[in-house]
């Protein structure tokens, strides 16, 4: 069966697969350090997701105010709901500040303050004094281009270091043998050739997986294809149920206003004109951090002060800013509000409403990038040969919430981290095993299945069922029985998943075909993420269910992990378990940040 396909072999010490902010970190470290690296990309590296990111990435330089990296740790450690793993936090606080000049010397054009220094603004949840306040600024920012200059930096510095690049070529499955990871296979777009790449290390940088919802400010690519592959190794996925929606997507549109809108002095009001976070978060108001702003959108839209037709959006204002400011300092979201919403906003406000932004939850890791699994009992056990990071994994950082422009910062340090890991282990010119025998069976008996499915249902059919489903049962208000409803809708989904029909049969540029092998990554991912939040019976971070309205440190301060029985006729059955948050930091130069109520 899988004999027709032309099979070109590779070999490297190691292959990042993703070019975004964290793939190219890690690629170009990796060769920097002399090890033969490969980067598979899906798209061409400038077009990952991370060229999208506007608002920019936090650390605590201090150029526009007092800042300390304790201060950003504690506000990460708040932010997170105290999910996150404090060990990682400690470290991706303390490196945030070389991070940020390690890419201004790449060449990353920040804004700069009229001394010459990097341009730092407020953000939602950063502040002084260990969550005392005021506000600090914390977030470096290149304009509201912050992501595009990044991108830009990190690929030409990868081509610097002559790493090999793999453009257009979409990575189906993991080479796994007795645990270890061995390598990927992945197939050529262009002409439609497998190439079966042998390598010590794989790091998947692949993003997040926003788009198994119907409203998500992330790019289409981003459908989760490195959490797919590792639920078909049989490893698990950590803290699924925690996805963030940001406050202010473009109503109708799903384009993102950069919470730097806020930043700048931005503020939002209901239908009757109110500014309403001033009721929700006394102190921090319209900066409070996204859950919070979030949830108090969606009350507000409840109790009919939506404004609208429909009463079933916000209001975001600029129109009070000096427009020379908005143009300085927000070009690209005066350009996106005046494409998306028709709107000029030095004069009008914009309609927002919260739509999915970022996933907290993924391939769980250790601070170095190695994935971890729970086996015989021990949670922290290494799979060897397997990395992650940036969006695709869970370090975990960001815990049951991310604050704003933290992203950004965790793509770069970990993927810095994950090169020295990788440098560390493997020395050039190592020898490499033969691979397993059946190498190539799950990924291209996985390819030759749904190339030839004709069954009854097509791609696009179902992908749009599941994201419905995942927006109306498992968005920013959960029940028991919104969840119930959602899993049985989601199961009868990947039935039909089962069932689906796939018209093009060739192998060049077969765009039918690739969503198809995307939408299976989404939906293994959809199921876990619902039964992950039925299972949670309690309020944290992003995840607010009503019927379990308050944070349950006794019995759910601990990481999930999920496995899912997918592929080949398993059915699709959910496991979870769980893993123990690290309560402990990486020095003595900071102690444990005890849980505290989380009010803004
Ligand atoms: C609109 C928007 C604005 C944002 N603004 C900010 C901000 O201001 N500050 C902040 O901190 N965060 C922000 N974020 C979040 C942050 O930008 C993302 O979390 C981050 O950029 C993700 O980077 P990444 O390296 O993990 O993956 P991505 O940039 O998403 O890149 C994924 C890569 O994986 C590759 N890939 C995926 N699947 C495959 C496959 N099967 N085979 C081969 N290659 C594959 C793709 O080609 C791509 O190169 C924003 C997010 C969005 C959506």
């Amino acid at each position: 069966m899988t004999s027709s396909y032309q099979i070109i072999d590779h070999t490297y010490d190691a292959v990042v697969v993703g070019a975004g902010g964290s793939g190219l970190r890690a690629t170009m470290g990796i060769a920097e350090a002399g090890l033969k690296t490969a980067c598979i990309t899906k798209v061409f590296p400038t077009r990952s997701h991370t060229v999208a990111a506007q608002g920019g990435i936090a650390a605590s330089l201090g150029n526009m105010g007092p800042d300390h990296w304790t201060w950003h740790m504690y506000d990460t450690v708040k932010g997170s709901d105290w999910l996150g793993d404090q060990d990682a936090i400690e470290y991706l606080c303390r490196e945030a500040p070389a991070a940020v000049y390690e890419l201004e010397h790449a060449g990353v054009p920040f804004s700069r303050t009229s001394e010459g220094k990097i341009y730092q603004r407020p953000f939602g949840g950063m502040m002084q004094n260990m969550g005392a306040g005021p506000p600090a600024q914390r977030t470096c920012a290149a304009a509201d281009r912050t992501g595009h200059a990044m991108l830009h930096a990190l690929y030409q510095q990868s081509l610097r270091y002559s790493a090999d690049f793999f453009i257009e070529y979409f990575a189906l499955d993991l080479i796994m043998e007795n645990g270890e990871c061995r390598g990927v296979i992945a197939l050529c777009m262009e002409d439609g050739t497998i190439h079966r790449f042998r390598s010590h290390s794989v790091v998947l940088a692949t993003g997040g997986y926003g788009r198994a919802y119907f409203s998500a400010t992330s790019a289409h690519t981003c459908t989760g294809d490195g959490g797919g592959m590792v639920l078909r190794a049989g490893l698990p996925l950590q803290d699924m149920e925690f996805v963030q929606f940001h406050p202010t997507g473009i109503y109708g549109a799903g384009v993102l206003i950069t919470e730097g809108a806020r930043g700048e002095g931005g503020y939002l009001t209901n239908s009757e004109g109110e500014r309403f976070m001033e009721r929700y978060a006394p102190s921090a108001k319209d900066l409070a951090s996204r859950d919070v702003v979030s949830r108090s959108m969606a009350m507000e839209i409840r109790e009919g002060r939506g404004v609208g037709k429909e009463k079933d959006h916000i209001y975001l204002h600029l129109n009070h800013i000096d427009a020379k400011i908005l143009h300085e300092r927000l070009p690209g979201i005066t350009e996106t509000g005046k494409i998306f919403a028709g709107v000029d906003l030095t004069r009008q406000p914009l309609p927002v409403v919260p739509t999915v932004h970022y996933n907290m939850g993924g391939i769980p890791t250790n601070y170095h990038g190695e994935v971890v699994t729970l086996k015989n009992g021990n949670p922290d056990t290494v799979v060897p040969g397997l990395f992650a990071v940036g969006e695709a994994a869970c370090v975990s950082v960001h815990g049951a919430n991310r604050l704003g422009s933290n992203s950004l910062i965790d793509l770069v340090v970990f993927g810095r981290a994950t090169a020295h890991r990788v440098a560390e282990i493997i020395k050039p010119g190592t020898a490499h095993k033969p691979l397993p025998a059946d190498s190539n069976d799950m990924a291209l008996g996985r390819l030759d299945h749904f190339r030839n499915a004709q069954g009854g249902s097509p791609t696009a059919d179902v992908r749009l069922e599941m994201q419905k489903t995942m927006q109306a049962h498992c968005a920013v208000f959960r029940t028991d029985e919104l969840l119930q409803e959602g899993i049985g809708k989601l199961t009868k989904t990947y039935e039909r998943v089962q069932d689906i029909r796939v018209t093009d049969k060739g192998l060049v540029w077969n765009t039918d075909l690739v969503e198809t092998l995307e939408l299976d990554n989404l939906i293994s991912q959809a199921m876990v993420t619902i039964h992950g939040a039925a299972n949670r019976k309690e309020s944290r971070g992003a995840h607010m269910h009503e019927d379990y309205p308050n944070r349950d440190d006794e019995n759910f301060m601990r990481h999930t992990v999920s496995w899912f029985d997918g592929w080949g006729g398993k059915g699709g059955g959910v496991k979870l378990d769980y893993r123990p948050v690290h309560t402990y930091t990486l020095t003595d130069e900071i102690e444990y940040i005890k849980p505290k109520a989380r009010v803004y």
